[in-house]
C-alpha cells in the first residue's frame, strides 16, 4: 500500500477492523512514519489464517486445493468437484465477514463439505488435520461414520487397505514406551 505522503511501497498495519464488507487499517509509512487509513473490501486474499501456533499466513487458495485434492485422489468424484468445493469454502470463508480466521475454523468447514461430499476422503482428511492420537481415536471417528445413517450407501467402500495404511501412519509415532 503506497504511501500517500512519499509514495514508499511499504506500510505497517497498525489495527485493523471490519466495517460492513470492507476492512479499515490504520497503516504507518515505513518510510516517513506517515499516518493514514485504508478501506479494502474483503477478498479471499485480504484473509489473514491464524494458525495453531498463532502465526499468521495469507489465505492461500492453492494450498487449500491440494489438501482437499490429496484427500479426494483417486475417489470416484466427477471432474470439477475439487475446484467447486474450493470456491464454496472460499464464499464461506468470505461470508464470515472476518479478516482474521483460525486455521482450525477453515479445518471444521472442510472436513463438513467432505462428510457430505465422500466418506474416505473425509477420513484421510480429518486423519492429517485432526492428527489423531492413535488408531482408536481414529476408529472412533469411523464408528462414528458408520453409525450415521447416511453412510449405508458407502458402508462396502472403506477399503481395509486403507485403515491398514493409516493404523500403520499412527503407529509410527514416536513412542514413550520404546527403548532409546
Ligand atoms: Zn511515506
Amino acid at each position: 500500500m503506497k504511501c500517500p505522503h512519499c509514495g514508499y511501497e511499504d506500510s505497517k498495519v497498525t489495527d485493523s477492523r471490519n466495517v460492513d464488507d470492507n476492512v479499515r487499517r490504520r497503516r504507518e509509512c515505513l518510510g516517513c512514519g506517515f499516518r493514514f487509513t485504508t478501506y479494502e473490501r474483503i477478498q479471499t486474499g485480504n484473509i489473514v489464517i491464524i494458525k495453531k501456533d498463532r502465526r499468521r499466513e495469507a489465505f492461500d487458495r492453492e494450498k487449500l486445493a491440494a489438501g482437499i485434492r490429496k484427500a479426494c485422489e483417486k475417489r470416484p468424484l466427477p471432474t470439477g468437484t475439487v475446484d467447486k468445493l474450493v470456491d464454496d469454502i472460499e464464499s464461506e470463508l468470505l461470508r464470515m465477514g472476518k479478516v482474521e480466521i483460525p486455521s482450525s475454523a477453515v479445518g471444521e468447514i472442510v472436513m463438513d463439505r467432505l462428510k457430505e461430499l465422500d466418506h474416505i476422503a473425509y477420513i484421510r482428511f480429518a486423519s492429517v488435520y485432526r492428527d489423531f492420537a492413535d488408531i482408536t481415536s481414529l476408529k472412533q471417528e469411523v464408528d462414528t461414520l458408520i453409525a450415521s445413517s447416511e453412510l449405508e450407501s458407502q458402508l462396502p467402500l472403506i477399503p481395509s487397505e486403507e485403515l491398514k495404511s493409516l493404523s500403520r501412519k499412527t503407529r509410527a509415532s514416536p513412542s514413550k514406551h520404546r527403548q532409546a
